[in-house]
């Protein structure tokens, strides 16, 4: 089954009389449960693809078919139940709300958005060892802490597919090592897919398909 499917996608930033192409006739191809790493330099255009890719963005040109439907960005019932069943997201900065406990953070999507279908906070937070800091706030947990519960919230709700916006920079060796451990456990326990942009050569190990964008180009990198 393929997740995600992204079809000759152009996409420029236009600024009055001047224009910053950023893709040009861009591919992609997510199937159930694959990791895939988009790298490429900063200013490559990874976040706008990956904006894109979860329903945030809309491209100039192309398609994008989501659980084999394609997205109608003005379809807001397909949007929002896109948002709610399918798809999980994870930004480079962490997005706890500071004034809900960490098991409150995990819980938000599901209660914000009525999902029925959802994990147990306390059995996620058990499973990845986190459940000594479930009544913690978020100023009091590291920044590898921190990325790791966002990761579990991005999870809650059972998605397919976890799109994750460089899930790893600014964290120490050793996080990045849980990081990675985390996403591999996802992925294996609840067959999610992952949509991954990443500076971090040691991501791709666990990668199924690596891509490097580049010009405004996305290709498949020989690993
Ligand atoms: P990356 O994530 O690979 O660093 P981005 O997708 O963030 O790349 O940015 C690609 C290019 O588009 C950069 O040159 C950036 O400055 C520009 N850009 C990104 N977002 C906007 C925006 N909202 N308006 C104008 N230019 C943008
Ligand atoms: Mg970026």
């Amino acid at each position: 089954m393929t997740l995600l499917k992204l079809k000759n996608i152009s996409k420029a930033y236009k600024d009055g009389e001047s224009s910053l192409k950023v893709l040009s006739d861009v591919d992609l191809e997510l199937n159930n449960s694959e990791i895939c790493i988009v790298m490429g330099p900063s200013g490559s255009g990874k976040t706008t693809l990956l904006n894109i890719a979860a329903t945030l963005d809309v491209p100039d040109e192309g398609s994008v078919i989501i659980n084999n439907k394609e997205l109608d960005c003005r379809d807001q019932k397909q949007v929002d139940s896109i948002r709610s069943e399918f798809l999980g997201v994870l930004f480079q900065a962490n997005n706890l709300l500071p004034e809900f406990t960490i098991k409150e953070n995990i819980e938000m999507p599901y209660k914000l958005l009525g999902v029925e279908e959802h994990l147990d906070s306390d059995m996620l937070l058990e499973s990845f060892d986190l459940q000594a800091k479930k009544e913690s706030f978020p100023d009091e947990l590291s920044a590898g802490e921190l990325q790791r519960i966002s990761l579990l919230r991005a999870c809650v709700n059972k998605p397919k597919m976890i799109i994750a916006d460089e899930p790893t920079a600014n964290l120490d060796k050793d996080n990045l090592f849980l990081m990675i451990d985390f996403i591999k456990k996802i992925n294996k326990d609840y067959d999610t897919g992952f949509l991954i942009a990443t500076h971090d050569e040691r991501l791709c190990d666990i990668a199924d398909k690596i891509l490097y964008l580049d010009n405004c180009k996305l290709l498949k990198r020989d690993s």
